[in-house]
């Protein structure tokens, strides 16, 4: 049964360039996998902000209640505990499939929600990653680049995790007709990222706050591309719309080395924090940085907030998470 009075079989292949604004006006049912996550929760924002009913799949592996607590007294909105490792049953227009910790079960979650997608003709879309380059051979990184990834590394997990994953989501489409989405993420940053989860800018911000030596691993030239959280959403939103399969890389091309980093971090926050030099991870991608012509032609989507602009925005929830935690903690 569909609560909001339009099957989801509306979504055929042949009508779907109709779709977008006739159902938007309805209001849409959508299931967001990994809800309660750091990009999950402002793509919840966002759904909700539009008139959408949306349901937050989340086993709060990662993810917290409180990136959420502002929806639970929405009738719209209902969160659900629940590991997508296990098969789920409900009925929706749209799946987006951000549930994933770094290990296979992101596989098992990935084939559910695909059958999931399957049964009730939803439109599936897939949270992939820029990982599924590997350390690239190809800089700056187009979406027909097949990578290069060492499949017994100490990093593979997670990246082979997700070319499978990108692999089951196309033999769906192409087996079972499900209306597919890939969107390849590139490093995220903003408020409500996990402080402690070992990610460069989460580390960088949060040892500037507490005074501690930025930790740069390795000589610090490798590179990345770091893009603000609100224009990944925005490229999510326009990819579940739009009538296009992708793969899309979905990055800010900004490209900083990791001392570059440090250094944007000190302008930021601290201007004499230190810089502790530490042994690199193994098999460290060294550089990155997405080709987003694809993106900007069929989506009409690019980023709008350079690093200097979105940090600062991070520094205040930062701020406030460490030293609010603080308070509680000597109260
Ligand atoms: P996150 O850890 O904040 O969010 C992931 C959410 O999924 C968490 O709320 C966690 O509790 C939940 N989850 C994990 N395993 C689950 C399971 N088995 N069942 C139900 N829920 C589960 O991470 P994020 O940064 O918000 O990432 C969201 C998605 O985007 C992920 O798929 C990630 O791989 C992808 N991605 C993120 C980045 C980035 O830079 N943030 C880059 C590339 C790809
Ligand atoms: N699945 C689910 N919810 C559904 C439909 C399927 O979680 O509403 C799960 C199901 O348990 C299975 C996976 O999705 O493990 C793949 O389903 P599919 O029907 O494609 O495969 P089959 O069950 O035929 O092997
Ligand atoms: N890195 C670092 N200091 C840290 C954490 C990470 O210099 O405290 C480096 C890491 O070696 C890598 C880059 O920052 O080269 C990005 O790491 P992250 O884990 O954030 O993202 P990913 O490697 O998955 O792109």
């Amino acid at each position: 049964m569909y609560q909001n009075g339009h099957v989801a079989t509306g979504f055929g292949i042949n009508s779907v360039g109709k779709i977008p604004l006739g159902l938007k006006r309805k209001g849409l049912r959508i299931v967001v996998t990994g809800g309660a996550g750091f990009v999950g929760s402002h793509l919840v924002d966002r759904l909700m902000a539009r008139g959408d009913s949306v349901i937050v799949v989340d086993n709060f592996f990662t993810g917290r209640k409180e990136n959420l607590l502002h929806h639970f007294s929405n009738p719209r909105f209902e969160l659900i505990r629940h590991d997508v490792v296990e098969p789920l049953l409900l009925e929706v227009d749209q799946i987006y499939h951000l549930a994933c910790p770094a290990s296979p079960t992101n596989v098992v979650g990935t084939l559910n929600m695909l059958g999931l997608a399957k049964r009730i003709g939803a439109r599936f879309l897939l949270t992939s990653t820029s990982e599924v380059y590997g350390d690239p051979l190809q800089h700056p990184q187009v979406e027909t680049y097949w990578g290069n990834v060492n499949p017994i590394g100490v990093r593979s997990c997670y990246d082979e995790g997700k070319r499978t994953a990108e692999t089951l989501t196309m033999d769906y489409h192409r087996g079972a007709g499900v209306e597919v989405r890939i969107a390849r993420i590139f490093n995220t940053y903003g408020p409500r990222m996990c402080i402690d989860d070992g990610r460069v800018v989460s580390n960088f911000v949060a040892q500037a706050l507490r005074k501690e030596p930025l930790t740069v691993y390795g000589d610090g030239k490798q590179t990345r591309s770091f893009q603000f959280v609100s224009d990944l959403v925005e490229g999510l939103m326009r990819l579940m719309e739009g009538e296009h399969v992708g793969p899309f890389n979905l990055g800010n091309p900004g490209e900083f080395t990791m001392l570059e980093l440090a250094q944007v971090v000190q302008e930021t926050i601290d201007p004499n924090a230190k810089i502790e030099f530490k042994p690199n991870t193994e098999d460290d991608p060294h550089k990155r940085k997405p080709d987003i012509s694809k993106a900007k032609e069929l989506l009409g989507w690019e980023p709008k907030i350079a690093l200097r602009k979105g940090l600062p925005m991070m520094v205040s929830d930062f701020r406030q998470r460490i030293f609010g935690d603080h308070k509680q903690d000597a109260a």
